[in-house]
């Protein structure tokens, strides 16, 4: 397991299985006396999914396919590696705010750009008023495969910016003249019926961390999040992968995200977050389990064996503790 073990992987997972006793695992595995009492050990999992490691190299390659018609788009930034491939780069706020200088600016669409989640971002929406004031995890930088940013032309329409706290706020006509929006979007090697909800938690999370990354860097009066224009680019035909030659295309093509129904999920997390954080320290066994198909492909399976006294071929040693 990684150090950082808080991201966006632990949401999709939940948002998954909707398993308390698998988000608690994973929320606990870096700092597990602040989580577990007693910190018993867990039992190793046997083997790794050599077929997820398929599935993500696959990703990557329909990723770096994309990104290949992307940069001929004008506004388009990004940096390569010694591959030619689109590498990492790091959200840098002058480098926003001379973008904000120039007049008449174009759209800029961010390629694979990082930035880190201030530690305002979980004291207030995770943890606030935490018994212990202390954040329980330590948690990975974001980087959404696409940032739009952009001077939004249409004055008649009515658009939205997502606060801080998870509200949205209308934005007045005028005040779109002096504030770029940001949209965010994930680029998936999936066909479009098949996006959902666990695709678009990792895109509210984009969101609502960004929110919080304007603010700390004295953004905010310049750019907003958008709740609108964020989503999934699903898996495209080569002919309409090759139609996309604007900015404007690119969220043609995008599965969008509803704020309205949506945010219920990201909600939901949350919550649930929170709950646990409020029964810890406590045993293990005092989260219930969810058994269900998706346990063939979680790590913590040979615990949650163990829990129920399966060894594979014999009936349960002891009841589950639910
Ligand atoms: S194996 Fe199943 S029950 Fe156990 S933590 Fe994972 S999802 Fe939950």
């Amino acid at each position: 397991m990684k150090k950082r073990n808080f991201n966006k992987q632990v949401l999709t997972r939940f948002t998954q299985t909707e398993c308390k006793r698998q988000l608690f695992l994973d929320l606990s595995q870096t700092l597990p006396k602040l989580w577990r009492d007693p910190n018993r050990l867990l039992v190793d999992p046997k083997r790794m999914h050599r077929s997820s490691e398929n599935l993500t190299e696959l990703g990557r390659r329909y990723e770096q396919r994309v990104y290949e018609q992307l940069i001929k788009i004008k506004g388009v930034t990004y940096h390569l590696n010694t591959e030619k491939n689109v590498k990492r780069s790091y959200l840098n706020p002058i480098e926003l705010l001379n973008y904000y200088e120039q007049e008449n600016a174009e759209p800029l669409v961010l390629l694979e750009y990082q930035y880190r989640i201030p530690s305002s971002f979980f004291s207030q929406v995770f943890f606030l008023g935490s018994k212990t004031g202390t954040i329980p995890f330590f948690w990975s930088r974001q980087r959404p495969d696409l940032m739009i940013i952009r001077r939004e032309k249409d004055l008649n329409k009515q658009y939205s910016e997502l606060l801080a706290d998870g509200t949205i706020r209308s934005i007045p006509r005028e005040e779109l003249k002096t504030r770029f929006s940001i949209s965010v979007i994930d680029i998936k090697n999936i066909r479009d019926e098949n996006i959902g909800k666990k695709q678009f938690i990792e895109i509210l999370y984009y969101m609502l961390s960004l929110t919080h990354y304007l603010i700390e860097n004295k953004l905010s009066s310049k750019f907003f999040v958008n709740i609108e224009f964020n989503g999934i680019l699903p898996r495209l035909s080569e002919e309409n992968l090759l139609e996309i030659k604007t900015s404007e295309d690119i969220i043609t093509n995008t599965i969008t995200v509803q704020w309205e129904e949506s945010n219920l999920i990201l909600n939901n997390v949350i919550s649930q977050i929170k709950n646990l954080w409020k029964l810890a320290p406590c045993p293990i066994d005092d989260i219930p389990v969810n058994i269900q198909a998706n346990c063939g492909f979680c790590y913590f399976i040979e615990d949650c064996k163990d829990t129920l006294g399966y060894d594979g071929n014999k009936a349960r040693k002891k009841p589950p503790n639910e």
